[in-house]
């Protein structure tokens, strides 16, 4: 039965979200952020695992280069080693005295001699310059042995990398809350690390509410009953949850009664570190969800200003108490032993749009990563906004050719197939007007999506 939170006796253990009037003041995306950033801690310890398997992970110490990377001077070029003085002008000949593929390293440089060189390989002592091979002409000399003509004026130190010029030996190559990518991995692979501390993957129980929800696969799009709609949200938030390295265990969709979702919260929170939901979170629905999680740990329930978006539930779920655990000390923070919970709203972009902005920063402090801020651009328009809302809005825009931002034709919080033709979003401050040509802060989705 759904239960009527404006008619719900105050609670003791949540004064403000049971006291809460009907209309609360709107609470800046930005304080809303600060709060949910000041409140989450990164998960303890951390596993080990091997570079080829860390891609997406973050680190928990820093990767420190126990040598110089390269190791010693190497030519970036095929063709020959020597000492630029040596080349007094365009045309010097020059004989040849070894060979010195990569892998090999070759003898002291004679003076007034060369050495055939190929790119990695180790510059021989002496050398000052590496003169590539199209400037080069090999001959033969009429004893029979190789000279090299080289056909320009080579000046100290071309074509050669130095010693340590990427990594000097001792230097922290990767610190600790880097969110590893491939590059990284390279790097950390090229100082010889074969293995990483990294964080442990946030384990996030997901679930949808609402009982119009349908799944695809279970009724044909021919056969929906009235008022039934796919649940979508199931897709993308797990989609999303997954992208940023979480393990994730869909509960699906939840009855809407109160016993049924306390159940699945107490459930949910003894396995896993953070549980996600969308929709009944609107303010003054008559929803389980609220009363549920009232019920199993701690709720506020906030009216952010920002559109898409506005209704989110933050809070924490009880983990039930283990036997041999220490009796508790009465105090309800304890992160150990409670699961972080978000209600997002149910708008298929509302909770997608609110997901990037306030959920990925939790996911990515979880696991330790120090600046979750995402990157932003300035842009200009390529459309008019002449009626700013009272709320910040994150607007659906695609960059043109001519780099500036287009505006999706239908920004309501329910058409999805903005979020996929957009590849940004531009935020237009409370209030704010835009004209075409206006800069404007432009976040690409790629930045928010790892
Ligand atoms: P709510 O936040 O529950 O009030 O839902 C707001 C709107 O989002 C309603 O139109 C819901 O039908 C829709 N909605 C809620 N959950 C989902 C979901 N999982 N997938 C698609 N739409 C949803
Ligand atoms: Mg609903």
């Amino acid at each position: 039965m759904p239960v009527d939170m404006t008619t719900s006796p105050p609670r003791t253990d949540t004064p403000t979200a049971a006291a809460r009037p009907a209309r609360a003041p709107l609470l800046s995306l930005d304080d809303a952020l600060a709060r949910l950033l000041g409140t989450v801690v990164p998960l303890p310890g951390h596993e080990t695992v091997s570079t080829f398997d860390a891609l997406g992970r973050v680190l928990t110490s820093n990767v420190v280069s126990l040598l110089d990377v390269p190791p010693a001077d190497n030519t970036s070029m095929d063709g020959y080693a020597l000492r630029a003085a040596d080349v007094v002008e365009p045309g010097t000949v020059l004989p040849v005295s070894q060979r010195i593929p990569a892998g090999v390293v070759g003898q002291p440089l004679l003076p007034g001699s060369a050495a055939r060189i190929f790119t990695g390989a180790q510059i021989p002592a002496g050398a000052t310059a590496v003169v590539m091979q199209e400037q080069c002409e090999a001959i033969t000399a009429p004893d029979g042995s190789a000279q090299v003509r080289v056909n320009g004026s080579p000046t100290e130190g071309q074509w050669i990398r130095r010693r340590g010029e990427d990594v000097a030996r001792a230097s922290v190559v990767l610190r600790a809350g880097h969110k590893l990518t491939a590059q990284s991995l390279g790097l950390a692979a090229s100082v010889g690390a074969a293995h990483l501390d990294v964080a442990h993957r946030p384990r996030v129980a997901l679930f949808s509410t609402g009982d119009e929800l349908v799944m695809p696969g279970a009724v044909a799009p021919e056969h929906m009953p009235p008022g039934a709609i796919y649940n979508s949200n199931r897709y993308t938030l797990r989609a999303l949850l997954q992208g940023l390295g979480c393990e994730v265990t869909d509960f699906g969709i939840v009855p809407d009664r109160l016993d049924a979702t306390r159940t699945t919260l107490r459930e949910a929170a003894a396995e896993h570190d953070f549980i996600l939901t969308s929709g009944g979170v609107s303010v003054g629905e008559e929803d389980h969800l609220r009363p549920a999680v009232l019920a199993e740990g701690r709720l506020d329930l906030w009216s952010i200003g920002m559109k898409p978006g506005k209704p989110l539930a933050f809070g924490s779920v009880r983990r039930p108490l283990e036997v041999g655990d220490a009796a508790p000390d009465g105090s309800e923070d304890d992160v150990s032993r409670s699961a972080w919970f978000i209600g997002l709203p149910g708008n298929p972009v509302s909770s997608y749009v609110t997901f990037l902005l306030l959920v990925r920063p939790v996911l990515l402090r979880l696991q330790g990563v120090a600046d979750v801020a995402p990157r932003s651009y300035t842009v200009r328009a390529g459309f008019d906004w002449p009626r700013g809302d009272v709320r910040r809005e994150f607007v659906r825009v695609r960059l043109g050719a001519d780099g500036r931002a287009e505006l999706f034709h239908n920004q309501s919080a329910g058409v999805l197939t903005s979020v996929v033709w957009a590849d940004g979003l531009v935020d237009i401050a409370p209030g704010g007007t835009v004209k075409a040509g206006d800069e404007v802060r432009y976040l690409p989705l790629s930045e928010l999506l790892t």
